[in-house]
């Protein structure tokens, strides 16, 4: 079992130690990645929430040489209480080592940890919602709340426990770490005097935030809740069974806050406002937008009926019948609404008419070309029949009403199926 340096003293970072175990965890191109315990250890392993510390551990080599080991992950043994430390380079046991802890990275962990502990309690005494569980994640962190809470979060209980957690850490007080019994833990745990017991039995290791919040907890924290620095709530999320909290404390809220802000400004910069009319800008520009689309779609309406009347202009009535045959192209390709608007205005204008429509596309790899037919009132045949037989016949398919029809062909034999089509309606019409 791992003498753990950091249950009493969480700014521990460089401490002497000796081998006393060494196993192989993966190989992979010929190089091993080993797991490595010590008798002692200020190295934090991933548990309750909290991620591993990295650093380095240093030794001499019998030649004189130094040796540098970095720790890329520490995990512990919960069944024996070992803590192992994963490294690429193998030292064998016996061998002495000083290990040096990554110490920005720990205090990053202490503040969010400390700053979770303060959140929970803030929440539980504002609002009466308990916390179920706590993530410290790379960018930010997250605590669940019962699911019972969504709905209950307004921004201004927000605020209210955003506030309290952050006058509790001008307050500076003491957070200090004793160890209790099993039993005096209960007891406080029925006096409302502990937030939350683990199930595990022994003895339980007590963090205390003076007059504010008592908890059982393993991980490493700050001497004084001023150590935390501040705690910026990111947002809530109703996950599957939870509500989820997005926090960040220390520096991790200065730079978020400064990221936000960066984001901001940068948007009232390309408006050429200021940041406080940034939403008050974008109403306004979607209502502009949506006005826009409406008069597009009005304007591209008259035009489509001004084209319809050229194109049945420029196509005489030939042996009785006029047919308007045309290849669209962006624009008016590939939007199927526009394609049926100009054919079914082709067809509605003018007397023994039949409009074929079509547009090539090679979206998504595909070779498709589509086909819109459709006919005027004048005339008998069902347009939904003749293309689904006409495009049958040519290796497509399409169907629809007996006044238009839509199908799709390869582009091959786009060409051919066009020509038997207007075929077919000479002939039946
Ligand atoms: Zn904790």
């Amino acid at each position: 079992m791992t003498e753990r340096l950091y249950y009493a003293d969480s700014f521990l970072t460089s401490f002497d130690a000796v081998v006393t175990d060494i196993q192989e965890v993966s190989r992979a191109n010929g190089l091993s990645l080993w797991r490595v315990e010590l008798n002692r250890s200020a190295f934090y392993p991933t548990s309750g929430g909290q991620p591993y510390d990295t650093g380095r551990l240093l030794a001499t080599a019998r030649s004189g040489a130094e040796l540098s080991a970095e720790i890329v992950g520490v995990e512990e043994d919960e069944q024996d209480g070992r803590v192992w430390h994963h490294t690429a380079k193998p030292l064998v046991a016996g061998t002495h080592v000083r290990g040096v802890v990554d110490a920005a990275r720990r205090l990053d962990h202490m503040q969010q940890h400390s700053g979770q502990h303060l959140l929970s309690a803030a929440f539980l005494q504002i609002c009466g919602a308990p916390t179920v569980s706590f993530h410290l994640g790379e960018a930010s962190s997250t605590i669940d709340l019962t699911v019972d809470m969504a709905g209950r979060l307004t921004d201004a209980t927000l605020q209210q426990v955003e506030d309290l957690a952050n006058q509790i850490i001008a307050d500076d007080r003491s957070v200090t770490v004793t160890v209790a019994s099993r039993e005096q833990a209960e007891a406080w745990l029925a006096a409302g005097e502990l937030r939350k017991l683990p199930p595990r039995v022994g003895n339980l290791r007590i963090v205390d935030i003076a007059d504010f919040d008592r908890n059982a907890c393993g991980g490493t924290h700050v001497r004084s809740t001023g150590q935390i620095g501040g705690l910026y709530l990111r947002g809530t999320e109703k996950i599957k069974q939870a509500v989820r909290v997005e926090f960040v404390c220390g520096l991790r809220a200065m730079h978020a806050a400064r990221d936000d802000f960066h984001t901001l400004t940068d948007a009232a910069r390309k408006l050429s406002i200021g940041p406080k009319e940034v939403p008050e800008a974008i109403l306004r520009l979607q209502a502009d937008a949506k006005h826009t689309a409406r008069q597009i779609r009005t304007l591209s309406g008259e035009l489509v009926r001004y084209r319809a009347e050229e194109l049945v202009r420029q196509t005489p009535l030939d042996k009785g019948l006029r047919c308007v045959r045309l290849q669209l192209t962006p624009p008016d390709a590939p939007d199927a609404g526009h394609a049926k608007l100009l054919a079914s205005k082709l067809t509605a204008q003018s007397e023994r008419t039949v409009a074929l429509l079509s547009w090539t596309s090679d979206a998504g790899g595909t070779d498709a070309a589509t086909i819109i037919f459709s006919r005027s009132g004048d005339l008998a045949f069902d347009c939904g029949t003749v293309l689904r037989e006409t495009l049958a016949a040519n290796g497509g398919r399409g169907g629809g009403s007996k006044d238009m029809a839509q199908g799709s062909v390869s582009q091959e034999r786009l060409q051919a199926a066009m020509d038997s089509l207007a075929g077919v309606c000479s002939e039946i019409s």
